[in-house]
């Protein structure tokens, strides 16, 4: 099987990959998972659609790095966390090689919530520096929403547990599920945080879920969690291309209105 991982490719494959034009950006997080799930489920998630996503449209897959900005998991030892300034500069650093071998257009691929507000000044500071467009693909809320009630936006549930399983069913362990807050605490813990008016910023995962995770791992099995995964990176294209395409049509607008000026 062919490899997308851009550092799997030889120096001319990976010249003839990027001179397409589109690069694939991977984000992680190392962070506790209860005592079913691996620390890296966010970073494993994130790679796993990533593949399926690269297989789709054929561009080179690039992790920026396993961990992610995930402070507020660091009570539990294990976790660890970048500065939203490291993964701002990762993105940026990185981009700036993929500029330079003609990559016009990056998608990146995320399934952490705490790296979002960094992926997005990431995104600024490399569109202003080079011509490159970023879309970002927030993989965790793709997952929820296509199977809301199935998938639920939990954390170490369902979704989290159907994206490992997707991976490698070995890093699943259901037989040591221990703890687990009640389902409308975890809930109602995480909905303030997600306020989009007036909200607070996450300090200690321990607002949310008093043992450090809360959902229902044990409802998923394999074949069901590939059958999602799957959907999630054909969602992922699908959108991609029309957001591509909405993005080229507003930009042929705006040069139609200078030239009739
Ligand atoms: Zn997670």
């Amino acid at each position: 099987m062919t490899s997308h991982m851009l550092a799997d490719m030889t120096q001319p494959e990976a010249e003839a990959a990027l001179a397409r034009g589109t690069a694939i950006l991977v984000t992680g997080s190392v962070e506790q998972h209860g005592s079913h799930l691996p620390l890296g489920t966010d970073a494993i998630a994130a790679l796993t659609i990533a593949h399926r996503v690269a297989e789709r449209i054929e561009a080179p897959v690039l992790p920026l790095s396993p961990v992610g900005v995930a402070p507020y998991h660091l009570p539990w030892a294990g976790s660890l966390t970048l500065r939203p300034e490291t993964l701002i500069a990762l993105m940026v650093d990185v981009c700036g090689g993929l500029a330079a071998a003609g990559v016009g257009r990056v998608l990146v691929v995320n399934w952490h919530e705490g790296n979002t507000p960094s992926i997005r000044l990431g995104a600024d500071e490399v569109q202003r520096l080079y011509p490159i467009r970023v879309i970002i693909a927030e993989s965790h809320v793709i997952t929820n929403a296509l199977y809301p009630e199935e998938m639920e936006f939990t954390h170490a549930g369902a979704m989290e547990t159907a994206a490992v399983l997707a991976h490698d069913p070995d890093l699943v362990h259901i037989d040591r599920l221990a703890g687990g807050d009640p389902i409308d605490r975890g809930t109602a813990g995480h909905a303030l945080f997600r306020r989009r008016d007036v909200f607070p910023v996450m300090k200690d995962f321990r607002e949310v879920a008093e043992t450090g995770w809360y959902g229902s791992p044990a409802s998923v099995d394999e074949v069901r969690a590939r059958e999602i995964i799957d959907e999630a990176a054909d969602h992922i294209v699908e959108s991609m291309n029309e957001v591509w395409s909405r993005l080229e049509d507003r930009e042929h607008d705006s040069d139609e209105e200078e030239m009739g000026r």
